[in-house]
């Protein structure tokens, strides 16, 4: 039996096995099963994972997606997170440049092909990023959108042959904001701003949501894009 049919297997039983654990415990059993072979991912819109993950394996690599359109503000929310929290923050880049893809596909690419833009700036990074790591954690929660309501806390990803953890996929926002509040956990200051969902700054991606809208509405809206693909 080959490595990846075992941690395919592992992925399955413990995704039924912690789907109703704390989500130290989920990140705890990955810290063991994978050590320095794990990681988290974070788009910096807050530091819950990141947090959650550092107080059961202190030094554990924290991965962000620069796609070179953030708003400062998440940038500077990665800075926060890389100084006050006992993590290793790691940047992932793109191939290219805004200025070089901008050179090859025209300006403003995200306006006319989200998806390839997507796929350039955050997919292959991530992938590329992935390669050391036999595990990784996202903030993928149940609650955030009709597409991620069935977001199991243990999965097996066989795009790319990694065991994917989501350990807050069953809390609420109330539950994100509990812990925020007990844990004074670093936010994206955009949070106060109006924004629910923080991706890249171009208004085609990222707006913020329309009276009586909430979560992810405010992510490529009218567009009927609703994930960059990272997760599908
Ligand atoms: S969110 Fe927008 S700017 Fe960012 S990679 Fe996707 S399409 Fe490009």
């Amino acid at each position: 039996m080959s490595l990846a049919t075992d941690y395919e297997a592992l992925a399955n039983a413990a995704a039924v096995e912690l789907e109703e654990a704390p989500a130290q415990e989920i990140l705890r059993w990955a810290a063991e099963h994978f050590g320095k072979r794990f990681c988290v991912t974070s788009s910096m819109e807050d530091a819950v994972v990141a947090h959650l993950a550092s107080s059961v394996f202190p030094g554990v690599d924290v991965v962000f997606l620069d796609t070179g359109y953030h708003f400062a503000e998440t940038i500077g929310t990665r800075d926060a997170v890389a100084a006050v929290l006992p993590v290793n923050v790691i940047t992932l880049k793109p191939l290219q440049t805004v200025a070089e893809q901008d050179a090859r596909y025209g300006a403003n690419l995200h306006d006319r092909d989200p998806d390839l833009c997507c796929s350039l700036r955050k997919v292959e990074p991530l992938n590329r990023g992935l390669g050391g790591y036999d595990a990784w954690a996202t903030g993928l929660r149940r609650d955030e959108s009709p597409s991620r309501a069935n977001t199991p806390v243990v999965a097996w990803d066989a795009k790319r042959r990694k065991v994917k953890l989501a350990p807050i996929a069953r809390w609420t926002q109330a539950d994100v904001d509990a812990y925020v509040a007990a844990n004074g956990v670093l936010l994206n200051p955009l949070l106060w701003e109006g924004y629910t969902s923080i991706g890249c700054s171009p208004l085609s991606c990222t707006a913020k949501p329309g009276e009586g809208e909430q979560g992810r509405a405010g992510r490529w809206a009218g567009s009927g894009k609703t994930e960059c693909g990272i997760h599908l």
